[in-house]
């Protein structure tokens, strides 16, 4: 498939999401990079938006609940380039009854080729690097070359 070049901002748009077992070392690591996470936009699915601002008094634009369709909804966000960074501290230990859209999301960040950490590790390396605070130069889907080579048409 053939890739365009795109920017995301310096301040980076934020997805924080925890499943259940993991909030409080989510909670624990974003305590611990407030100063960083200040400077970015934050968003998170529902429970984890509403601990984190509980917890550690930061603001978070919060969407539906994981469970009910939050994941989903910050996949929506990664196709149309509105999220440039998950950090998703999913449960690798519990089957959740909501594990297609949890991989659903982890493949929709991999086709848009959105930075994603798993866990508290990769988040370090995520925050800590120079990219996140400088607009990043990255490859997507050509979409328009996409819709063309499929049917043809001239105009996307
Ligand atoms: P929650 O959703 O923040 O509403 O708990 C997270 C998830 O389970 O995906």
């Amino acid at each position: 498939m053939q890739q365009k070049l795109i920017s995301m901002p310096g301040r980076k748009r934020i997805a924080l999401i925890a499943h259940d077992n993991m909030k409080q070392e989510l909670s624990d690591w974003a305590q611990q990079n407030l100063d960083a996470l200040r400077q970015h936009l934050l968003f998170a699915t529902g429970t984890t938006g509403h601990l984190l601002e509980q917890s550690i008094g930061i603001e978070v634009n919060k969407l539906i609940s994981g469970p009910l369709g939050g994941d989903q909804q910050i996949g929506a966000m990664l196709v149309d380039q509105r999220i440039d960074v998950v950090i998703f501290f999913w449960d690798p230990f519990e089957p959740m009854p909501h594990d297609p859209d949890v991989k659903a999301l982890l493949r929709i960040a991999a086709v848009w080729n959105v930075p994603v950490a798993c866990n508290r590790s990769s988040a370090d390396f995520l925050i800590s690097s120079p990219l996140m605070d400088s607009v990043h130069h990255y490859r997507v889907p050509d979409y328009d070359s996409y819709i063309v080579e499929r049917t043809g048409n001239t105009k996307a």
